[in-house]
């Protein structure tokens, strides 16, 4: 790895709260569902930006994008765009933001515009679960779809393995479902998240592959769902310039991550896109609105 590349690093998927959450949670457990259910143990922990700017030096990252809380409630979204807004203009070109809303609320596309005025470069990360709407009646979310093709921004989707091992948080997204959503959203740009919730496998299947063809994929929490072959082994199977490294921080360590994905048997040509590339142009960075 040369520097110049390395400077560049982007972490595509990190998650912060306001700091008044981070003090003491105990208030939200009960105002939002999803998250009463993730954070009501103390040992899944919260962190400032100043701990994940902290994490990104440690580990050589350049950018990372920091997600929206898939809030139920359109108050709480507003509230957590407001308080990323204000983090990004406080480290300009370290911190990158998505706006969270709730996709099926009439409010959604006007929010969508107001964050993406204030730096906003993607809406998410959607949860159907947590947020109470369903990615197979696309209907009801049409409005802020076309919010965010007009935007020309990309929507970052919690996706969920169909098999395996229960967690909390994984949900029901999979891969079925979301392919139902993306059939009636061909133009719009997508990153589906923790590899898609298993997506890439089944674009051996042509058909598969011609709906996938604006998908990407995030690597986020990775290490608690695939061994690191995951890595060379899916893109293998979908190409170089599809998948985005991501971690899910502060859920895992950044830079502990990163050295196993440069050990995972990725070959170096592919690194430049996975670990800061495509996430850069998925997300237009450098490109967003500037506020002061
Ligand atoms: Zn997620």
């Amino acid at each position: 790895m040369n520097m110049g590349v390395k400077r560049g690093f982007v972490d595509a998927h990190t998650h912060l709260f306001a700091p008044e959450i981070v003090r003491d949670r105990s208030g939200h457990l009960a105002r939002d569902a999803w998250f009463g259910e993730l954070y009501a143990s103390p040992k899944i922990i919260l962190v400032t930006p100043e701990d994940l700017i902290a994490s990104m030096d440690e580990a050589g990252i350049q950018t990372s994008i920091v997600c929206g809380w898939p809030w139920r409630d359109m108050g709480l979204c507003r509230e957590h765009n407001a308080f990323l807004a204000e983090v990004r203009r406080e480290y300009p070109g370290r911190i990158a933001w998505l706006a969270i809303v709730n996709p099926a609320s009439p409010e959604a596309p006007a929010e969508i515009e107001r964050a993406v005025a204030q730096g906003a470069v993607g809406v998410g990360e959607l949860n159907a679960d947590a947020q109470g709407f369903s990615w197979e009646r696309p209907g009801e979310l049409e409005n802020a779809m076309e919010a965010c093709l007009h935007l020309e921004i990309p929507l970052l989707m919690h996706c969920s393995e169909p098999v395996g091992h229960a967690y909390p948080g994984k949900g029901t997204a999979t891969p079925e479902k979301i392919l139902r959503f993306i059939e009636v959203n061909p133009e719009l740009r997508v990153v589906a998240a923790h590899w898609g919730g298993g997506l890439p496998f089944y674009e051996l299947m042509p058909e598969v592959a011609r709906l996938t063809a604006n998908v990407v994929y995030d690597s986020a929490a990775s290490t608690y769902l695939y061994g690191f072959d995951v890595f060379p082994v899916v893109e293998r199977l979908i190409g170089n310039g599809r998948a985005m490294f991501g971690t899910d921080f502060p859920l895992l360590k950044q830079r502990v991550f990163l050295d196993r994905v440069l050990r995972s048997g990725l070959s170096e040509s592919s690194m430049p896109a996975l670990l800061g590339g495509t996430a850069t142009d998925v997300f237009r960075l450098g490109q967003e609105a500037a506020t002061t």
